[in-house]
């Protein structure tokens, strides 16, 4: 399996060629030249494997590069109880991404039941497997440079810690995260992981992460690298939980399903797409946004008007609180039967800060074979679904799944049974939850009093010279 870039003037390139990297050299993103095709007699033998067992099969259509015995030793070692069993409020783990009944035709699928209780570990922990993996095969070292304010940091130190050949160093806004979010993170004390507050927002902490990747000579002579969300393992792995969560809701393989799906930068969904490209039966794709809703209209208008961070709203669903949808051009390459040239002309605008739209073209027309639908949710209606379920079946959901839920309970096509994805638990957003139900939400056992655990974090001012200097310092042997 060799990858291409959606904006065709980049070689081929192996699934551990693109995996330590980001963009494709012409500004594109990496996708596989084809899909691999399930077959039915695939489908059907797939029904019942483990979750680990699942993934091995799906990922080594992928990853043609690794050799079956490392890659299943690389998915035995990720998909275990330990590593998603933090989440579960009882000590009986069954199974990793439990499938929760809520009525006769709609579930939740619990995929934040990891280690920083959110959806991003079904990924980023086989990622760090991967990462230690190829690089130990090429005797070579990663700095992990990012900014964070919240989730993606803590899901990438998580996977990231204890990782021969990796450094992580994170740079967070002082004082600006909650005392849960600062435990998660500052309270991991491996020697690999380094956690930078930085005196400012978390703008000028992304902009000091630009400024020293924008240094080339720096760069290539420190290895910094990312972790960011358009990372073609990421989203690989995601596929994976489309697959799962569609044989424990259905019975047969002839039958269709809907998923909803809390959106962001597209990579959620994105994988979505791809499961169904490759035979998945999937109905409907449900495309769920907050009050931040450029997604939304793109799908129901045919524009996509990426919007500033200016006009990005601060929302109760923070984590889609996201106005350029990073993976996004990678469904647009499908949608436009795959013509690079066609997606350097849409971006050409994209990237100068402008829109496009497809209303009225043959790619609208496409679209519709694509099976997706999508909505939008808003404050008031993520503090009703969470009061909702509550009230209705005893089950507390985070505002991500909340927004999720509503969108798709909205959307779905009559018949279909709905699978809304559980992108995170409610003990991260106490705040909103105690808001709708007045009460605070359970935290899971393994994290209980974490606030309290000794804390290791470097402050620093905004200053690019300082943190080269401190890298620098850190990386000596
Ligand atoms: C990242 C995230 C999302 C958005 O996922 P994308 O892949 O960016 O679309 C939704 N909910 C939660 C809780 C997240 O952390």
């Amino acid at each position: 399996m060799k990858y291409i870039s959606t904006r065709g003037n980049s070689p081929a390139k192996s699934f551990t060629e693109i995996l330590l990297g980001g963009l494709a050299p012409d500004g594109g993103l990496y996708l596989p030249e084809t899909y691999p095709k399930v077959t039915r007699d695939e489908l059907d033998a797939w029904r019942s494997l483990s979750y680990a067992d699942l993934a091995f099969e799906i990922l080594s259509r992928f990853a043609t590069d690794i050799p079956a015995a490392d890659l299943k030793a690389i998915v035995d070692k990720t998909y275990t109880a330990q590593v998603y069993g933090y989440g579960r409020a009882d000590s009986d783990f069954s199974e990793v991404t439990p499938l929760r009944k809520l009525d006769e035709s709609v579930y939740l699928l619990e995929l934040s039941n990891g280690p920083t209780l959110a959806f991003k570990d079904m990924a980023m922990q086989l990622l760090g497997n991967l990462f230690e993996y190829a690089l130990e095969r090429q005797h070579q070292e990663l700095n992990i440079l990012g900014a964070t304010s919240g989730d993606t940091g803590s899901a990438a130190e998580y996977a990231m810690r204890g990782k021969k050949g990796i450094r992580v160093f994170m740079l967070s806004p002082n004082g600006k995260m909650s005392a849960f979010q600062r435990a998660q993170m500052y309270s991991l004390t491996d020697p690999n992981i380094y956690n930078i507050a930085i005196n400012g927002m978390f703008d000028d902490a992304q902009d000091m992460v630009k400024a020293v990747s924008n240094d080339h000579a720096y760069k290539a002579a420190h290895k910094i690298g990312t972790v960011n969300s358009i990372n073609w393992g990421r989203v690989s792995a995601q596929v994976v939980y489309y697959f799962k969560g569609y044989f424990a809701a259905t019975k047969s393989n002839d039958e269709e399903v809907a998923f909803s799906v809390p959106s962001g930068n597209f990579g959620n969904i994105c994988a979505g797409h791809i499961a169904r490209m490759m035979g998945l039966p999937i109905g409907q794709l449900i495309l769920a946004t907050n009050e931040n809703d450029v997604l939304d209209e793109f799908f129901r208008t045919g524009a996509y008007r990426p919007r500033d961070t200016r006009h990005t709203y601060e929302t109760s669903s923070p984590s889609m609180d996201i106005s350029k949808a990073s993976n996004f051009e990678r469904f647009v390459f499908d949608l436009v039967g795959r013509d690079g040239e066609k997606v350097r002309e849409l971006w050409s605008r994209v990237d100068k800060g402008g829109s496009f739209d497809i209303k009225g073209t043959e790619y609208w027309h496409a679209l519709a074979g694509f099976g997706f639908a999508s909505g939008r949710s808003t404050h008031q209606d993520r503090l009703k679904t969470i009061r909702e379920l509550w009230d209705e079946y005893g089950v507390m959901i985070d505002t991500h799944t909340a927004d999720g839920l509503k969108v798709g309970l909205e959307q779905r096509r009559p018949g279909l049974p709905l699978i809304c994805l559980e992108t995170a638990l409610p003990a991260k957003f106490e705040e909103t939850i105690v808001e709708a139900l007045g009460r605070k939400p359970e935290r899971p056992k393994a994290l209980e009093g974490i606030e309290e655990l000794p804390q290791r974090v470097h402050v620093m001012d905004a200053d690019v010279n300082e943190l080269k200097a401190y890298i620098s310092a850190n990386i000596q042997h």
